[in-house]
């Protein structure tokens, strides 16, 4: 059972946790879509709509961990104003070194990692993070170009999960990333 907890923007409001798996990606790469995918239920989102302001959601999950939800990056049509708080605000969630155990990072399987999903990842190696990225929207590849990507676009990155969540492909193989993360107390 997955309960939401609260929404919050400055460290201030941040809900005391223990572990915390945070979800990140660029926006329109199906971050919600794989949220709800992945706990089988339809979570309630605050501030998806672009233009209004963004939070971080936190989630309560079965009693085990926090799940966090940061809101994408890459949104073009930003102001000065708001791409300063937005900063501002990652950078006071990932001060939270006790709590994060793993960065879940979601980009496109058909277009691999993009500038900003490389500035993400460099931005949460600085932190010293365990990340994972999961590669969505398999379902729009062929066999053989999921094969192609995967030598091409994600050869350099590591572990990398393939998923849909349209499809609900290879949910499994998260669900167990993080358990292996958070650890069995
Ligand atoms: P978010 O902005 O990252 O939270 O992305 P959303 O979950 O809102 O998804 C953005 C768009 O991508 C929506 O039209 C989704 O239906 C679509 N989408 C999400 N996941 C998948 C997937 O695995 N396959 C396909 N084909 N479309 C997906």
């Amino acid at each position: 059972m997955v309960k939401f907890i609260k929404s919050a923007t400055d460290i201030n409001n941040f809900p005391a946790t223990e572990r915390e798996v945070v979800f990140v990606g660029r926006s329109n790469v199906g971050k919600s879509s794989l949220i709800n995918a992945l706990y089988r239920q339809k979570l309630a989102y605050v501030g998806k709509t672009p233009g209004k302001t963004r939070v971080i959601n936190f989630f309560n999950v079965d009693g085990r961990y926090t799940a966090v939800d940061v809101p994408g990056y890459g949104y073009a049509r930003r102001s000065q104003q708001e791409a300063v708080q937005y900063a501002r605000m990652m950078d006071e969630y990932f001060s939270r070194k006790e709590q994060i155990k793993l960065v879940i990072m979601i980009v496109d399987s058909r277009i691999g990692l993009t500038k900003d999903d490389l500035d993400m990842k460099e931005y949460l190696d600085s932190f010293g993070y365990d990340h994972v990225i999961v590669a969505n929207k398999t379902d729009k590849l062929s066999k053989n170009q999921l094969n192609n990507n995967i030598r091409k676009l994600f050869s350099d990155h590591g572990d990398v999960i393939y998923v849909s969540a349209l499809k609900d492909r290879n949910m499994d193989l998260i669900r167990k990333k993080i358990d292996e993360s958070i650890g069995s107390d």
